[in-house]
């Protein structure tokens, strides 16, 4: 059994990287200051033995020891992360900076959960992890974009510098079950639109492209980077390489949902990448990983997930019997 601490662990990823990692008999603690993340997504592990909460921010102390760390804590969907610039920064940059000089105290192997944001609007397609990437580094998205490229650094650093054992996972769009409905993704916002009958948001014409990788994969992914063998330090692409337009994303869910919402083409977000998806030969050759989990049958567990959500909300009150205040 390892103690394994998991920051951004009461997030839409995190909570599930606890899940499964608790499944497989590790001690868990989950660190999260529930800036975007719930504490609802937490309520089955908060039952079990074996599983701690650490209710703080990942830039503060810590002083337990951890044989792994999985570094996630960040918010991660643009409208949040832009809500807030400034914290978005500081806790990509200051946090990774503690959780990497926690790992050197207590001698833990760091994940640090990178982004394909690092590729900006990319100028080579699909992203290798090679590429240097295209990013502005003044504009809305900066804030996630280069503290991402500035904790990537810091990671290295620190292998060079303190002989640290790190991994780093660069993340496509992920989705699935457990999304927050007010997340404020792509995915998220074209599946809650549809169900309640309200406009489906299409920034731009919605040419632009993303490759959807589903949540259970991508825990797999990141659970098989930690465990691969200590060579495997350098970057490695998560995502899934279907690569999609959103304005067929939008027609997809909503023939799926047999709504009736009407497209609604908005002006497109600054510095939007225009194409997104990941060349995953590297996850394939080192970690024999590859998604399994089609965007067709991720969307039908997604949809079940936020009708399961919705329709108790949209349904008319139910009345209930006095109770002879
Ligand atoms: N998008 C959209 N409508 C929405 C939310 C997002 O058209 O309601 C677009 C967004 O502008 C981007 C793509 O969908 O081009 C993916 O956005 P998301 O926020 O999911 O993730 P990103 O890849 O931009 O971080």
């Amino acid at each position: 059994m390892k103690k394994i601490l998991v920051t951004g662990g009461a997030g839409f990823l995190g909570s599930h990287l606890c899940e499964r990692l608790a499944a497989q008999g590790h001690h868990v603690t989950a660190l999260d200051n529930f800036h975007t993340g719930c504490k609802a997504n937490l309520a089955d592990l908060l039952r079990r033995n074996h599983f701690a909460l650490l209710e703080q921010s990942v830039c503060d102390p810590v002083e337990t020891a951890f044989d792994e760390i999985y570094n996630l804590a960040c918010p991660a969907s643009p409208p949040h992360y832009q809500a807030d610039p400034i914290y978005t920064f500081r806790t990509s940059v200051f946090g990774t900076f503690n959780m990497l000089e926690l790992a050197r105290r207590c001698g833990a192997k760091l994940l640090q959960a990178s982004t394909s944001e690092v590729y900006g609007d990319p100028l080579v397609h699909p992203q290798t992890e090679g590429y240097w990437g295209n990013v502005n580094p003044i504009g809305i998205r900066a804030c996630y974009d280069e503290s991402k490229r500035g904790a990537e650094s810091l990671v290295y650093d620190f292998q060079r510098f303190h002989g640290l054992n790190v991994r780093l996972a660069r993340i496509f769009n992920t989705y699935g079950p457990g999304m927050n409905p007010s997340d404020g993704r792509v995915v998220s916002n074209f599946i809650v639109q549809a169900l309640r009958g309200e406009d489906i948001t299409i920034h731009g014409e919605g040419l632009q492209t993303r490759s959807f990788c589903y949540r259970d994969d991508l825990v797999e992914g990141m659970i098989r980077l930690m465990n691969a063998p200590d060579e495997v330090s350098f970057p490695v692409n998560l995502g899934n390489p279907g690569e999609f337009r959103i304005l067929d994303l939008a027609r997809i869910v909503l023939e799926k949902t047999g709504s009736r919402s009407s497209l609604v083409f908005l002006p497109m977000p600054q510095d939007d990448p225009m194409l997104r998806r990941p060349d995953i030969s590297r996850a394939r050759d080192c970690l024999g990983w590859e998604p399994g989990i089609s965007l067709h049958e991720g969307l039908d567990a997604t949809i079940d997930y936020f009708r399961s959500l919705i329709a108790p909300l949209a349904a008319p009150p139910v009345r209930r019997a006095a109770q002879g205040v």
